[in-house]
């Protein structure tokens, strides 16, 4: 039996949600005559308050949509160091948008409204323009951290003040609700443009969304077409991320439970060095020389566990719903015995 918690991306379907997408009624999406991918839709921006969202393949397209949407090119976004659409979207914000990233060293991940101040570019031909702002939330490489509401409301109260869009990458966000008890309400008030992935702990096999106003989804269906994102009978799939949306958010505090527990085991041991809060269902942890990050997943793979060494460093393990207790137990006694 094989526990992988290299990521939240390595979830099966399962029966009924596969049950949901043998039965799920479509049609040419790019006609706008799918009535699954439609429904999808219109649940999550009902469920962000938001005018209108769209469907795309995938978290890197939402994102590099959402951002070529807000952008002209030389402008200049500002985000975290880490942030994914920065370090793991191969460049896409170069390529799709021709814009630049002021990088700001922040905390997990995470900036504050002082960050972004102090980022914006005066009006002055020598300086790119300040265009748009991006925020992580959970943070990836920030070891599933969460923002407070109020970092979030002030930052936006920067973006109003100086003109600029803000956008949250919410790959991980429903973790972030469940952990912080926020909900998407206050997400959709807040962000111009907001991406979910449904195939991250939410467990669909595909599939992000893209939600913002109706005259922004509109402009992003034409980009999404350019990028060679407009699927025909996509219904199949996005039944899959509308019974995880229905079905699975609630399942996502045991993911934390889990990674807690696994973390107080991790602790517990003499060559483990410093270790990311854990606030969600993310892992990352520092192994020291004595053992090392390829010693330590070779001996977690000999006992069917697969981790992922994120650095030199660092090894990271992810919690999801394919990770059962009983799989948490095995992983706490294999700790245990090293
Ligand atoms: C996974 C992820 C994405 C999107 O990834 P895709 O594999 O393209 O769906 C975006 N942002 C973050 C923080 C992620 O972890």
């Amino acid at each position: 039996m094989k526990i992988d918690l290299r990521s939240d991306t390595f979830t099966q379907p399962t029966a009924a949600m596969l049950a949901a997408m043998f039965s799920a009624k479509v049609g040419d999406d790019v006609f706008g005559e799918d009535p699954t991918v439609n429904e999808l839709e219109a649940y999550c921006a009902a469920l962000f308050g938001m005018e209108a969202a769209i469907y795309c393949p995938t978290g890197t397209m939402t994102n590099q949509i959402a951002i070529k949407c807000h952008t002209q090119p030389g402008d200049e976004i500002i985000c975290d160091k880490t942030s994914h659409v920065y370090i793991y979207e191969g460049g896409g914000i170069a390529f799709n948008s021709g814009c630049q990233v002021r990088a700001i060293d922040g905390n997990r991940g995470m900036i504050t409204a002082e960050d972004v101040v102090n980022a914006i570019n005066p009006d002055d031909v020598h300086k790119p323009i300040t265009s748009l702002v991006s925020l992580e939330n959970t943070c990836n490489r920030g070891g599933g951290s969460c923002y407070a509401i109020d970092t979030l409301q002030q930052i936006k109260q920067v973006c109003t003040q100086h003109g600029l869009k803000l956008h949250l990458d919410g790959a991980r966000l429903f973790n972030a609700l469940e952990a912080t008890q926020q909900n998407e309400q206050q997400y959709g008030a807040i962000f111009d443009s907001i991406s979910i992935c449904l195939s991250k702990g939410l467990g669909a096999p595909i599939g992000s969304v893209l939600l913002s106003t109706a005259a922004y989804i509109k402009k992003a269906r034409r980009v999404r077409k350019v990028m060679g994102g407009g699927m025909r009978q996509a219904g199949y799939m996005a039944a899959a991320g509308l019974y995880a949306l229905k079905h699975h958010k609630p399942m996502l505090a045991l993911d934390h439970i889990h990674a807690k527990q696994i973390a107080d085991a991790l602790l517990n041991k003499d060559f483990i060095g410093k270790m990311m809060p854990v606030e969600t269902n993310i892992i990352i942890f520092e192994v020291l020389d004595n053992v090392g990050t390829k010693a330590f997943c070779d001996f977690m793979q000999s006992q069917n566990i697969y981790c992922l060494a994120v650095s030199p460093t660092q090894v990271r393990m992810v919690t999801h719903l394919d990770v059962s207790s009983d799989m948490v137990q095995h992983v706490v006694n294999t700790i245990h015995q090293m």
